[in-house]
């Protein structure tokens, strides 16, 4: 077996893109502390929801990860939840008081994308334990498909046009 075919990133045609330009990657606190905070001068760092539970963090002027090194992670057996989640992304991460509601979607520019996703139930458990992680055991995490949340909701507006337009023409 090559090399090639054990890091299939290896074949990456984007210049390994996502750890080569860091941009809005999401980090628990923890993992903020651990892998970024040393680095903070080099970084934008905003927060995901009002209570700062979740960063969001981009190198400045679109550079590499600090935690990439010679065309790899230094940390990659223990990376962040979203860089194991990848070609999958969270989205939409909603902050109630017990619940808190994250999407995910798997909409990028990734070459390898059908190879590399995981199975999307194991995508789900990941990010329900990055909820766990982030605002705590005591919280209910509810994971949600952004793209089909999406798809649904704009079914539900035309439906809902094609009704409106249905009653009017039998009112009229
Ligand atoms: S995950 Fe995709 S974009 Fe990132 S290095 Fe691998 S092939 Fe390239
Ligand atoms: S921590 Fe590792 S896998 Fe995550 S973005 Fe940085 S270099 Fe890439």
């Amino acid at each position: 077996m090559t090399t090639a075919d054990k890091n299939p990133c290896l074949r990456c045609t984007m210049g390994q893109d996502c750890c080569n330009r860091l941009r809005g990657l999401k980090v628990t606190r923890n993992e903020f502390e651990r892998y970024f905070q040393a680095h903070s001068e080099k970084l934008s760092i905003t927060p995901a929801t009002q209570s700062g539970a979740v960063l969001v963090i981009s190198t400045n002027d679109a550079k590499a990860c600090p935690n990439w090194k010679d065309g790899g992670c230094t940390v990659y057996n223990e990376r962040p939840i979203e860089c194991r989640l990848f070609p999958y992304t969270t989205a939409g991460i909603v902050e109630r008081r017990n619940r808190i509601e994250i999407g995910f979607h798997r909409r990028t520019n990734c070459p390898l994308k059908n190879e590399l996703l995981m199975p999307e139930d194991d995508a789900r458990s990941l990010i329900a334990l990055f909820g766990k992680r982030a605002f705590g055991e005591d919280k209910a995490i509810v994971v949600y498909h952004a793209e089909l949340k999406g798809r649904r909701s704009r079914w539900q507006r035309a439906w809902n046009r094609a009704i409106g337009a249905a009653k009017a023409l039998l009112s009229g």
